[in-house]
């Protein structure tokens, strides 16, 4: 059926949430019995009842992802044989496609016409993906003496913990879980307490497609309590984080305290996106800003929520912007024409007014938006903001918002806007709008980001590298890359003794 002939208001009520979690192949309650209640930011209404997983949940989880990991279960299995099973799993995703966008919208409050067309595919597609790939990964020999053979295997790394955030949270889970289990790894993953939903499903999906008990495991709860008994734990061989910049911090100091196990961090943003005189299509360049800016409720990583744009052209290029704020009313989230949903949850829009308010306090000119939206729903919905003239020295120029905020800030030179874009701890991504191609490749490499688009800002594929310089993380998520986390190299010497 398609997106627009559901009723997914009907679909919502008739919903049974089951939220504990999946340890051992099984859905078991916690060890304590706590529960947290699960609130749709849609309209503040209860959606169930979640564990509240603790230090003694995860060791149990921890256990279970050893015992498979040694056994050999999963990992003695050959690379064809995982394939198959995460094949399956991929399909099962696919097929689950309505019940895990119903369940991604209502937990944390995006346009369900994008779980649909967005998150569950995406999801789906990452762990077919590296499905695919897994068996076209040789091992290489070396070319040493004419003697001996050095023999450079990946071989899995052991129990992986994965902890991830509230923005995405099927495609951030199959980020890790992708390279992880196609890898030959066991999991333990740690949902977001905001949006643990679709990640206890996706354990059951695996199950069904025949990756054997133990190998992957969910436990929800806090970051203070699951994730920090999580990243802290002496059996956990590393961790795949996706959060804010503040936690990953946290992340390397629990890592330094306990068995020093790897921890690959991908963290906040501040992209900048530049616009040049010299580029032909402002409206197109106003457009896509404003469309990527405000997809997700600007509750992306790596949103382009610092646009820097030239002197000359700033007034157009700002009322060209103003233009398409209409566009993105936000609306009912279980509207498949809805564009623009709510906010995570009430903490979040405090957070983002917060910001608004900074921005007036500040002295930056407010252009539109600026409000709490739908109030009466009893859900957490912001208008499309933009603020023109703002100073790099300014809270919304500097800190990641993650809400749908925008700030314009202008510049005179060429050399000025790639120090305004370098002036950031983040580094994640980056746009440069120019037709000249001498002056877009000059620009692209003096970005300190870890991705550089050009005269674009929403392509995305898993088949490339996502992840920052600076304190936007280390390591990178997705493409063949993402293997190096999830797998350690071995060198083996043999001695050919042919003469
Ligand atoms: P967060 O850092 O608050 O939480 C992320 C995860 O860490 C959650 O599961 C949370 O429960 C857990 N956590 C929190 N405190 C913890 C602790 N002390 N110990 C262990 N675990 C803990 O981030 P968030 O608010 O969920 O997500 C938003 C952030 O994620 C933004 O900064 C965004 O830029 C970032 N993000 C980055 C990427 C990327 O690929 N670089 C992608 C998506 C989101």
């Amino acid at each position: 059926m398609s997106n627009t002939q559901i009723d997914w208001h009907q679909r919502a009520a008739a919903l049974q949430i089951d939220g504990r979690p999946v340890i051992a192949g099984k859905r078991c309650d916690t060890v304590q019995g706590q529960r947290f209640d699960c609130i749709s930011p849609i309209d503040g209404r209860k959606l169930g009842e979640v564990s509240r997983g603790q230090a003694e949940d995860v060791d149990l989880a921890v256990r279970a992802a050893r015992a498979a990991f040694d056994d050999c279960r999963w990992s003695g299995r050959a690379p064809a044989q995982r394939k198959r099973v995460l094949l399956d799993f991929a399909a099962r995703i696919l097929a689950a496609q309505e019940e895990l966008a119903l369940l991604e919208t209502l937990d944390m409050g995006k346009p369900i016409q994008y779980s649909m067309a967005v998150d569950v595919p995406a999801t789906a597609r990452c762990i077919a993906w590296y499905a695919e790939a897994i068996d076209k990964v040789y091992d290489e020999i070396a070319p040493t003496a004419a003697n001996a053979l050095a023999l450079i295997q990946r071989e899995p790394m052991g129990v992986i913990g994965a902890i991830v955030p509230w923005n995405y949270p099927m495609i951030m889970a199959s980020w890790k879980l992708g390279p992880a289990l196609a890898a030959g790894n066991s999991v333990v993953l740690k949902p977001s307490e905001k949006s643990p939903l679709t990640a206890l499903r996706l354990a059951e999906l695996a199950l069904e497609a025949g990756l054997p008990e133990g190998v992957f495991n969910v436990v929800p709860g806090f970051g203070h309590e699951a994730g920090e008994a999580l990243a802290l734990h002496p059996d956990v061989d590393a961790i795949g984080f996706t959060g804010s910049t503040r936690v990953g911090r946290k992340m390397l100091e629990y890592a330094g305290r306990s068995n020093l196990k790897r921890v690959y961090n991908e963290l906040g943003g501040k992209s900048a996106v530049l616009v040049f005189p010299d580029f032909d299509d402002l409206g197109r360049a106003a457009r896509t800003v404003a469309g990527s800016m405000f997809f997700n409720q600007g509750e992306s990583c790596n949103a382009p929520s610092r646009v820097l744009v030239h002197e000359s052209i700033a007034d157009e290029f700002v009322l060209l912007v103003k233009a398409e704020a209409p566009n993105y009313r936000p609306a009912d989230p279980l509207d498949p024409s809805t564009v623009m949903g709510a906010l995570v949850d009430e903490g979040q829009l405090r957070t983002v007014m917060g910001y608004i308010a900074s921005g007036h306090e500040g002295g930056a000119s407010a252009v539109t938006g600026g409000n709490q939206a739908r109030a009466d729903s009893g859900g957490y919905f912001v208008e499309p903001t933009v603020f023109d003239h703002v100073d790099n020295s300014m809270r919304i120029a500097r800190e990641e918002i993650f809400g749908p905020v925008l700030s314009v800030l202008r510049f005179e030179t060429e050399a000025e806007a790639i120090a305004l874009a370098n002036d950031s701890p983040y580094g994640l991504q980056a746009s440069v709008w120019s037709s000249h191609i001498d002056r877009a490749h000059r620009v692209a490499r003096a970005l300190r980001a870890g991705t550089v688009h050009v005269n674009q800002y929403d392509e995305d594929d898993i088949t490339v590298p996502f992840g920052g310089f600076k304190q936007s993380g280390n390591g990178r998520d997705k493409s063949l890359h993402a293997f190096d986390k999830y797998t350690e190299l071995k060198t083996t010497w043999l001695r050919i003794n042919s003469a």
